[in-house]
């Protein structure tokens, strides 16, 4: 029998530094303290969005546009404008709107009442684009209106009147400017990969079978309007400059009855003041065909095709041989888009803004002009819209 005490448990592991549990006095607390972290990381927060009205559910409302919505981020669809109210409603519930956000075009400026909208996508005929931008943004939303712009520069310059008198963003709809493979093409234009630019050609052909809008002159149709204005466009965004004389050729076949209003085939010439010379072509009677060509001192940049919706491809060729550049595609529809929405919640202008389509009608017009009369069309520097 021991003539001392046996030490009790606790001051045993007290002696031992150890605490009931089996931690040593000094170690850390395992709860955490009542108190957030001062370097506190919050879950990304889920992004704003723009709400849109899409207005003409057509072709490309049905098949690109609608499901783009997504592929994006910053964007989605609250409203429809059609003419036909049970397409409307089925397209409505596929895509989770709210049928009371249905209009037809007599029901159009209701839209100025609607606070589930900011901006109005028309996808309208050509011919009327012009007045249900004007419409939209004198009902107080943003748009973003189809390529061509309009039918005439006249309707351009009205159209770009009313954004500024509304302070509402007008975007025309160059999808191209917002996807990497153009964007690629003009930022080695600005650098010179090739060297000094000389010669730019594009082709946009298809063949369209009648009835189609692109076939009809009241409609705004025409295949300069329709797909030869991807072609002056990229002639523009590639050369960074705006051409200063046109020349043109159009064929009409007599005995085919689609072609009674519109050309079958265009090519034009533009001239540039740095002296790069553009030749295009474009028409509804050939197989389909959507490239473009830039060609330097030093070698030249093939994108074919240039003008499509997906798979685009790019190839420089240079003395030494050709290289594929290999780039990430996107959603040209989301990413226009979404970068109009960016604009209206975050108060910044478009990439493309009317005056863009202003430039591009502009052109268009020459190319008519020189087609008709066989002459060479100077192109003076445009007004202030
Ligand atoms: P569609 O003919 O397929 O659709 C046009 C829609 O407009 C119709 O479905 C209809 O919608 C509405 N509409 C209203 N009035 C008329 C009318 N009098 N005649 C015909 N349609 C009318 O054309 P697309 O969808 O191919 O083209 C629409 C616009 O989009 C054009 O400006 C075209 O240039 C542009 N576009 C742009 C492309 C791009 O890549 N950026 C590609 C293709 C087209 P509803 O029945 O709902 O009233």
């Amino acid at each position: 029998m021991p003539n001392h005490p046996v030490p009790s448990r606790r001051l045993f592991l007290a002696a031992a530094g150890l605490t009931a549990a089996g931690a040593r006095a000094a170690d850390p607390p395992l709860a955490p303290p009542d108190r957030q972290p001062p370097d506190l990381v919050l879950p990304e927060v889920p992004h704003r969005q723009a709400r849109w009205a899409v207005v003409g559910l057509g072709k490309l409302a049905l098949e690109e546009i609608l499901p783009a919505f997504a592929r994006g981020r910053l964007s989605r669809p609250t409203a429809l404008v059609s003419g036909h109210p049970d397409k409307a409603r089925r397209v409505a519930a596929a895509y989770g709107i709210d049928p009371r956000h249905l209009y037809s075009y007599d029901t159009y400026d209701r839209l100025r009442e609607d606070v589930e909208v900011d901006v109005v996508y028309v996808v309208l005929p050509n011919s009327m684009h012009a007045e249900y931008t004007v419409r939209a943004l004198r009902a107080g939303k943003h748009v973003l209106c189809e390529k061509p712009m309009a039918t005439t520069a006249a309707e351009c310059r009205d159209m770009i009147g009313a954004a500024r008198d509304t302070g509402r963003e007008l975007m025309v709809a160059y999808r191209l400017r917002y996807e990497p493979f153009n964007q690629a093409v003009i930022r080695m234009c600005r650098e010179k990969a090739v060297g000094g630019l000389r010669t730019f050609s594009a082709s946009n052909c298809q063949v369209t079978p009648a009835p189609n809008i692109r076939l009809s002159r009241a409609l705004g149709g025409g295949p300069v309007q329709d797909v030869g204005i991807y072609c002056i466009n990229a002639a523009r965004y590639v050369t960074g400059e705006e051409p200063t004389e046109v020349t043109a050729m159009e064929h009409r076949p007599r005995d085919v009855p689609r072609f009674r209003e519109v050309p079958a085939s265009v090519t034009f010439q533009l001239r540039f003041p740095s002296g790069v010379l553009a030749h295009c072509e474009c028409g509804f009677d050939a197989a389909e065909s959507r490239r473009f060509r830039v060609t330097g001192t030093d070698g030249f940049i093939d994108l074919d095709p240039a003008f499509s919706y997906r798979g685009l491809r790019l190839t420089v060729g240079r003395p030494s041989g050709r290289e594929q550049v290999q780039l990430a595609e996107v959603n040209h529809f989301a990413a226009e888009m979404d970068h109009l929405s960016d604009c209206v919640l975050n108060g910044k202008h478009p990439r493309t803004p009317g005056a863009e389509g202003l430039a591009d009608v502009r052109v268009i017009a020459a190319v008519e002009a020189a087609a008709r009369t066989g002459r060479s069309v100077p192109l003076p520097p445009a007004d202030p819209a």
